[in-house]
Order: C-alpha cells, then structure tokens, then sequence
C-alpha cells in the first residue's frame, strides 16, 4: 500500500483511546474501581428511558425513522421551537461534525478557545479549515480577544458554555453585547452540554437570540442526552438553530443518522421529569458536599456551573492521577492543558464521593502535597 494522506489528516492527534474499566483493572490489579472522569450521569439511565428500549427491541430489522419526527417533535414542543428548528444528532458531537462540514472549505478559519472541548478544533482539521485557538482567560472565553480576531474568512465561533473543563458560563450580559456585534455571516455555536445544571441567573435566553437574528449573526444551540439525561451511551443530542441554518444541516446528515433505541429513548427521557429532577438536586448536593470534604483535606476549588468541577491538589496532578488509579479511583488530569496542579472530577454517586474523597485524602498523604 502506498496511498497518500492529506496533511490536515496526518497532523492529527487522535481523541485519547481510554482503555475500557475492565482492561484498567486488570492492569493496575484493582477491582470495583470508580469512574469520575467523563461527566457522566452517575445514577443511571432514566428507567422510562429503558423501559421504551426494551419494547422498541423487537423493531430492529427496520431502519429507523429518518426524520424523527416524533423526538423533533417532542425536543420543539419542550423548547418552544418549531420543528424545522430542530435537527437531531448521534450525539451532540455530530452536529458540531454537521455545521464545520457545510460551512467550512479550507482556508475558512473557525475560531475557539483552550482549554475547551476537543471535539470542535478537530472537525475543524478534518474539513481542511484554520483552527483560530485563543487561550482562556481566568479559565473564562475570551471574548474580547475571539471578537478581535473575526476576519471575512471566519464561518463558525464555538463556545461551551458552560466551558469544559473548567465548568465557567460567560455573564449573559458579556454574552449579548459580543453577539450584538458579531458579523451576519458568522454562525457562533453555544455547545449547552451542560445547560440543565446552570444557575438560574446564568442561564442564556437561546430562543430569542435564535428567534431575533435579524441584522446579526445567526447562533446555535447544542443540547445533549448525553449528561442530564444519563444516555451517553446510546449517543443522542440536537441542536437549536433558525430553519434555514437547519435546512443547511439536513443536507449534510445520513439519511439514518439517529438510530431507532435512541430516539424512543430520548423521548421517554424527555417525559421521565422524576428522573431528571432527582439527578439536578442529587448533583447538587453531592457537588457542595464533595467541595466541602475536599477543601477539608488541604485542596482548594473552582467554581462550577456544571456537573464536575476543577481542584487545584497543590501538586503535580498527572502523579495524583496515576495514584489514584492505582486505588481505582478515576479522575482527569489537567496537566495536558496547562493546569499543572489540577483534576476535573465529575460528581457522584454518594458512595463514591466519599471513597473519592477518602482515596484522595490518602494519595495527597502518600505524595506529600498538603
Ligand atoms: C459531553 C459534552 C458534549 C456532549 O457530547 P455528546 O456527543 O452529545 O455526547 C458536548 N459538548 C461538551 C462541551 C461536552 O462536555
């Protein structure tokens, strides 16, 4: 074989291939350990969820319905949208895949931040497009800096909001007044993983800056079932965008783009409020606790909009990673993205935030850091 690939393609870095739990157990010799890295839902699946896959199971020979009209249906009625604003995805990742495949060429340039989701810069290199990277500022979306760097080749800003992985919403206000001035031929993405978890008073009003985009750039709002919903597995998100931005969308998709268990999942999900509730106030309760104990030990906290959050452990965070995994206990580090002292954890189950804070108390003893 001798076939050449592009160079965008070769230069890159593939999304990191965590091992499976079972194969890191094997491995480090530990059993039962406890997973607090990817911002899962740590009570589950919505059993309603659940219950509508089980019965959903004997449709499998079909295809799935390609316009999931009932899931659009029911994602516009909880929203206020309608329909045609809604374009439904494998997953969150998928839209964002959607919206760099249909406006970026090479050269177009896309403008982020770092630390952020790693999902957007890549899409971005894939299509060929120039990856315009602004660092954090005080762990918040520079958004002075992202408006500066606005050119006629600029298609998309992404932002998370709130950030991963620092759990930062941007101040609603700073948020209007940059999308105030954005160009008409901008689309800026607000990725809303995490919406369900913001306060109140941080919450942005999405459907009126999709609805009154008259004179200025449109915007795009990603939603998940991934966190809240406890479906990261089965891989199903949307967007919310005005009916021309999603007609564009719907060009580039598969025809059965979202399949059959994730769409009655989805809907089920939508009307399992008990399930979402409890998750909401078990969240939050767990997260006070958990910074409480952990500040208890020495460490200090950041804030957080979001369902993990960022301690600073006062020593090199990759030696306290591989420490706690010795003891089955995983977390992220944030070395690699320039927080040398720093892990993200995401909130859990009660039994395991207390052996997560026991194990920590432990390895911060070990390493000698507090
Ligand atoms: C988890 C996460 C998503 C969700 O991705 P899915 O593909 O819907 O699972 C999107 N954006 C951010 C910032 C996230 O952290």
């Amino acid at each position: 074989m001798n076939i050449q690939v592009p160079d965008n393609i070769k230069s890159i870095v593939p999304y990191p291939p965590g091992k499976p739990i079972e194969e890191l157990e094997r491995e480090y010799g530990v059993k039962d350990s406890i997973k607090l890295a990817s911002n899962e839902n740590a009570w589950g699946s919505s059993p309603k969820a659940i219950e509508a896959i089980r019965k959903a199971l004997d449709n499998l020979h079909r295809y799935p319905d390609g316009s999931n009209y009932y899931l659009t249906r029911a994602i516009a009625q909880k929203s206020g949208f309608s329909p045609d604003e809604v374009v439904i995805g494998n997953g969150s990742d998928e839209i964002i895949e959607f919206l760099v495949k249909a406006y970026v060429q090479t050269g177009d340039e896309v403008i982020t931040s770092h630390p952020s989701f790693l999902m957007y810069q890549k899409v971005v290199q894939v299509r060929g497009g120039t990856n315009i990277i602004f660092p954090l500022k005080e762990m918040h979306h520079d958004l002075d800096s992202i408006f500066s760097a606005i050119t006629d080749k600029t298609r998309l800003i992404f932002l998370d909001n709130p950030n991963n992985p620092t759990a930062t919403a941007i101040k609603p206000t700073d948020l209007y007044s940059f999308l105030s001035e954005v160009p008409e031929s901008v689309i800026v993405v607000l990725d809303e993983a995490y919406v369900d978890f913001m306060d109140d008073d941080v919450q942005v009003d999405v459907y009126s800056l999709i609805k009154n985009s008259k004179g200025r750039c449109g915007v795009v709002a990603l939603r998940t079932f991934s966190k809240a919903y406890g479906l990261a597995g089965i891989r199903i998100g949307y967007g919310l965008m005005s009916g021309d931005v999603a007609a564009v969308l719907h060009k580039v998709r598969q025809p059965f783009n979202v399949n059959q268990l994730a769409q009655v999942a989805a809907i089920a999900a939508i009307e399992d409020v008990d399930f979402y509730n409890t998750t909401l106030h078990k969240t939050r309760e767990g997260k006070a606790w958990l910074r409480k104990e952990v500040e208890k030990l020495g460490c200090s906290t950041y804030s957080s909009q979001t369902n993990f959050f960022l301690i600073d452990v006062k020593g090199d965070a990759a030696a306290l990673y591989e420490a706690m995994l010795c003891k089955g206990v995983i977390i992220r580090s944030m070395k690699a993205y320039g927080y040398t002292n720093v892990i993200r954890i995401t909130v859990g189950t009660g039994e395991e935030n207390y052996r997560f804070v026991h194990t920590l108390g432990n390895c911060l003893r070990e390493l000698a850091y507090v």
